[in-house]
């Protein structure tokens, strides 16, 4: 270093805003003092290198990107590429501002797990949380500070494909995967080693896109909206989600990413949450053609006024901030506050301290032992026994050739699902793989392909009848593409394609017992497989270690312990199939004159290998006052011969409101290992005023004396809440 720069530096370390040892609100407020309006509205533009300089060209990305921009869409693994911009933005901009770099981590950053949709299946919350800090720590080693995720948009339409990316149907479960996956991204402390920002998205109601056709109209009622969407929003804010997305649709005719109710009657006013937004891709100028602008500059104003800090890529802040200010269409009070926000997330998360990430080799920084370990237990816990009549699985022991068929079995790019992050199919243990090494030595795999995931190409279908013909029992694994589910990926029908339908009928006339293996993104219409099939075992997307559980729990080394959470319809005209539907005028009419108004597969179902039994719930009174907790505890016992796990969840319904509540609503949940004979108390507290309370049209809470039930299992106790 020369002297001149020595001199440099220990000048700005002199800076209020450098020193570490001041505290951040008194350094955001030196920051701002010093910032230029360019300077500020560069903070609250997010680049990608794909559509702002050449996402093939590295070299000329890092040229391109300017030193002042407030964030990066970060597609890089390496860490030296985010140290080189880093110390750009540190060295060549006229007050050093970090750049904060966002990228979607939304099942691991190279170790991939199951997709969210079968991490909510787990039933397994610390689980999840200790994924996303794995995730986390591979994304901070390879230089990214900030994921957009958790999505938690409940999601009851399965056509939409982004149903895989959240955590199902219910509010509840939504709300407790959401917390678990921000603290397991943001660890204790924003400024941990390893921490990254997490971002809940979408806000709000972008599942409710008609049809299940992404980015459509969405008619949010005001009692829907408070019921059903904001429930997990407002407990990822309270668990300390620095930021969030705006979402594509419109909320009954207001786009929701100039929502001023939304972004900042309720988010800021109401929750204070002290984080910012920033817009989905494009989102803000997405604005005109929802009819919603005139013109970009129209687009900007609507957006910035209502709430969105910073805009993800349209460049549309940096081109009509400026002119709108100097027209006082917009304040500087408005301005600084979103910079405040931004500021405070790279003071709070280190940056400003420590703006580079340790240069370490690839080895050190993906498929640790702890991260391998998380990915298969994820896996295990998040697959499914949907159906097993008792004598298909586990496969029996003198089971000696096993067909394995279809084109899930070596596939390596499909089972990570989609939004796979940095994940290498050379990475992924496919299903045959798991097979070879579960059934080694023991049992001869008879392998065919059959067909390809769609198209009408039957030429692998003779193949496939042979290798059944030669074996005691077929595995046969269906399911999805990857891009099939995840964004703008719509299906109009949740059937498997004609092709995987027809080898399944050729498979059947060999007489042989078929197990069905289905990976998929949301729920599937098993139409006939589900009667013609001995056992079905829904995988979901696994990741990359879903081969092994698949085979393991075929061959019974282990246990399957998942449940649905979301529903799986009889068949697609069925939808919406929800289990916490609005309760009804004619309960027992309404049905369907063709078929039976009962899904195949209602939420929470989930078989296992061992027996379960339930006790009567007790309940520690019948009859509670407001402020007095209520204690529901019921026994279980393990009575089959293996150890398992089993999820009590507990539901309750409130007949009759001031406002039509849903037939029930899921609570509380607890899953807990019971080794064989085992039996455990499970206990449910419940706080009146957080769980008996409802909101109406406006978001405020009431809590109503009368009757409600507890429900669980087949179970249905009475209770009286009392003024
Ligand atoms: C998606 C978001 C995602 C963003 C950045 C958008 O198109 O809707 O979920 O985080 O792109 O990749």
């Amino acid at each position: 270093q020369t002297p001149k720069k020595i001199q440099e530096s220990a000048k700005r370390s002199a800076l209020v805003y450098k020193n570490k040892n001041i505290p951040i609100n008194q350094r955001i407020e030196d920051l701002l003092r010093r910032m230029t309006i360019e300077e500020k509205i560069l903070q609250m533009t997010q680049w990608t290198y794909g559509k702002n300089a050449n996402a093939n060209n590295i070299e000329a990305s890092k040229k391109a990107v300017r030193p002042e921009i407030g964030s990066l869409i970060y597609r890089s693994v390496n860490p030296v590429y985010r140290n080189e911009i880093m110390r750009k933005a540190m060295e060549q901009s006229r007050l050093g501002i970090p750049i904060l770099m966002g990228f979607d981590v939304i099942h691991g950053f190279r170790t991939i797990y199951p997709i969210p949709l079968a991490q909510a299946c787990s039933w397994n919350p610390n689980l999840v949380a200790k994924a996303a800090a794995v995730a986390a720590k591979e994304s901070k080693l390879s230089g990214v500070d900030w994921t957009f995720s958790p999505m938690i948009d409940v999601a009851r339409d399965p056509r939409w494909g982004r149903v895989a990316e959240g955590y199902g149907e219910d509010p509840y479960t939504n709300a407790v995967f959401g917390v678990a996956s921000v603290k397991g991204y943001q660890g204790k402390n924003l400024s941990d080693t390893f921490s990254i920002a997490a971002c809940l998205k979408h806000y709000i109601g972008y599942s409710l896109s008609e049809g299940g056709r992404d980015y459509h109209y969405a008619d949010v009622s005001a009692q829907t909206l408070w019921d059903t969407f904001m429930p997990p929003y407002e407990a990822g804010v309270k668990a300390g989600a620095a930021t969030l997305m705006s979402a594509f649709n419109d909320i009954s005719g207001v786009p929701a990413s100039a929502n001023h109710f939304t972004l900042t009657d309720i988010l800021k006013q109401r929750w204070k949450h002290d984080g910012f937004v920033v817009s989905d891709w494009g989102s803000i100028e997405n604005l005109i053609p929802q009819g919603f602008a005139k013109d970009r500059k129209d687009a900007a104003l609507k957006s910035f006024t209502a709430g969105v800090e910073m805009d993800m890529v349209d460049n549309i802040y940096a081109d009509n901030l400026p002119l709108l200010l100097k027209e006082h269409r917009i304040s500087m009070k408005q301005v600084d506050d979103a910079v405040r926000r931004i500021l405070r997330l790279k003071f709070k998360l280190g940056l400003f301290d420590k703006p580079y990430v340790e240069e370490l080799p690839e080895k050190d920084r993906y498929y640790q032992p702890e991260s391998m370990a998380i990915a298969r237990k994820l896996a295990e816990e998040s697959m499914v026994l949907l159906k097993n009549d008792g004598q298909t699985l586990p496969i029996a022991h003198n089971i000696k050739q096993i067909a394995l068929i279809g084109p899930m079995v070596k596939d390596s790019i499909n089972i990570m699902g989609s939004w796979e992050g940095q994940g290498m199919p050379s990475s992924v243990e496919t299903i045959f793989d798991g097979f070879k090494k579960e059934f080694q030595g023991k049992t001869t795999l008879n392998f065919a392909k059959g067909c390809d995931f769609d198209g009408d190409d039957e030429s692998g279908f003779n193949e496939a009848s042979i290798a059944a013909k030669k074996s005691d029992i077929i595995v046969l694994c269906l399911g999805e593409m990857e891009k099939w589910s995840g964004e703008n990926a719509t299906r109009s029908t949740l059937a498997l394609p004609v092709i995987q339908q027809h080898l399944f009928s050729i498979l059947k006339q060999s007489g042989k017992p078929i197990i069905l293996i289905i990976s998929n993104g949301r729920p599937i219409e098993l139409g006939s497989l589900n009667r013609l099939s001995g056992a079905i075992l829904e995988i979901w997307q696994p990741g990359i270690a879903g081969g092994s559980a698949v085979a393991g729990i075929i061959s019974g080394r282990l246990n399957p312990s998942g449940k649905l959470a979301i529903t799986f319809p009889l068949t697609t005209g069925q939808i919406p199939t929800y289990y916490n539907m609005r309760q009804s005028a004619r309960p027992k009419l309404g049905g369907y004159q063709d078929i039976s108004s009962e899904p195949n597969y209602w939420f929470g179902h989930g078989l296992s290998y061992t027996t379960f039994s339930y006790s009567k719930i007790t309940l520690s009174d019948s009859i509670i006052s407001k402020n007095k907790n209520l204690i529901a505890r019921v026994e279980i016992t393990n009575t089959g011969l293996r150890d398992g796990k089993e999820t009590a969840m507990w539901f309750i319904s409130d007949p009759v409101a001031s406002v039509t509540r849903p037939v029930k609503e899921l609570k509380f949940f607890e899953k807990k290992n019971l080794k064989a004979g085992e039996k455990q108390t499970f206990q449910f507290e419940i706080d009146p005023i957080r769980d008996l309370s409802f909101p109406d049209a406006n978001g405020v809470r009431h809590l109503e004396s009368g009757e409600f039930y507890i429900m669980l299992n087949e179970q249905k106790v009475k209770f009286e809440l009392v003024d």
